[in-house]
């Protein structure tokens, strides 16, 4: 075993399922076979999972899953459930943020994108969704005085519409080193709804392999409509959602990362005033996001709009599309020069 290696397995053994009362060797089998290999897997992934994992009754699951947070929060690595709200101020002081590569859209997210937080993106086709994660692919690898997390990306592509040829023309036409961002850019392809959820359960390992800052799901909603078609699935359809929404959540609250959303749009013709189109996924999916911003085609600009953010102000920005990925429109970009 190389070095790395034992220094690796040194960290993981304060982590390990075992270290949790009623966690034996044979259990801790069973979770692994699940995916479920640390501590923090077990904090992440909710009693239905352990119980399913382990044959124990529900009772037994929610147990192990509080003790698995409670060690958490011993180890310094989680925030206890309670913290007054002075705590909480300098808790979200530490927040830190990711720029998009456009100061209008950083200015909308008062900012960049929040770790700590799920945000969502949604438009219709062409409104720039996919373009914008292909630029965070680049920008969160940035030092930090740049407007990056100098971290790596997780990148579930559903839709199979990942090209590594766009981040390395968006790489170097931001100066950066193409093949150094490519190689720092973890890509899964979900070929279904099943195997996103699977791929969601298993990222903790990832994540601290790579030290990975920014999660991105392009689309989180796309297999969940397709697959279950018709009045009579929507129940299941929506449990299923909700659980993968808030295993994303829950990733991003226990590794201080940050996670980036797509949804498309659909028409809601019931809607008489404003845009005739919401997104997809229903309340499940409006109320796990933290920040939902609409996207909207204004000839080669686009436009951005918070919605129902708890502290931002409802106004648009404008940002384009061009070979650095999102960018100012460019005469704002000019002007600066
Ligand atoms: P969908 O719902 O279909 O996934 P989307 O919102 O993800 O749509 P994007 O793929 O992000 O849409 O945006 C597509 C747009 O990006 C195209 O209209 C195209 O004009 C623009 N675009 C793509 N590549 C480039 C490029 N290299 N230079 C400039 N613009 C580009
Ligand atoms: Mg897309």
């Amino acid at each position: 075993m190389v070095e790395e290696e034992k220094a690796e397995d040194a960290v993981d053994e304060e982590l390990d399922v075992t270290t949790i009362a009623g966690v034996g060797a044979v259990t801790k089998q069973k979770l692994n076979e699940a995916g479920i290999f640390t501590i923090l897997d077990l904090a992440t992934s909710g009693p239905a999972e352990i119980a399913d994992a382990t044959d124990w009754d529900i009772t037994k699951s929610v147990e192990v899953n509080n003790k698995a947070r409670k060690r958490l929060v011993e180890l310094g690595r989680l925030e206890p459930d309670f913290v007054s709200a002075t705590d909480l101020l300098t808790r979200r002081r530490n927040i830190t943020r990711i720029s998009t590569g456009s100061k209008n859209l950083d200015d909308l997210l008062g900012g960049g994108i929040e770790t700590w937080a799920i945000t969502e993106f949604y438009g219709e086709f062409g409104a720039g969704k996919t373009q914008i994660c292909h630029t965070l692919c680049c920008t969160v690898q940035q030092p930090i005085p740049e407007g990056g997390l100098d971290g790596g990306v997780v990148y579930i592509d559903t839709e199979g519409t990942f090209r590594p040829e766009r981040i390395m023309e968006i790489a170097q036409n931001r100066g950066f080193n193409p093949e150094d961002i490519l190689s720092r850019i973890m890509v899964a392809r979900a070929y279904n709804s099943a195997h996103q959820e699977l791929i969601v359960k298993d990222l903790g390992k990832m994540i601290e392999k790579h030290k990975v800052k920014l999660v991105i799901v392009d689309s989180a909603v796309a297999h969940y409509r397709a697959e279950f078609l018709g009045r009579g699935t929507l129940a299941e359809r929506q449990q299923r959602l909700n659980r993968f929404m808030h295993n994303l959540l829950r990733t991003a609250e226990v590794y201080n990362i940050a996670v980036v959303m797509t949804n498309q749009v659909q028409s809601a013709p019931d809607s008489f005033f404003g845009d005739p189109t919401r997104a997809t996924g229903g309340h499940v999916v409006a109320h796990t996001s933290t920040y939902r911003i609409y996207l909207r085609k204004a000839g080669k600009n686009r436009i951005a709009r918070m919605v129902d953010s708890p502290y931002h102000p409802e106004r648009d920005s404008v940002f384009m599309l061009n070979e650095r990925g999102i960018d100012d429109p460019s005469e704002e970009t000019s002007k600066r020069k």
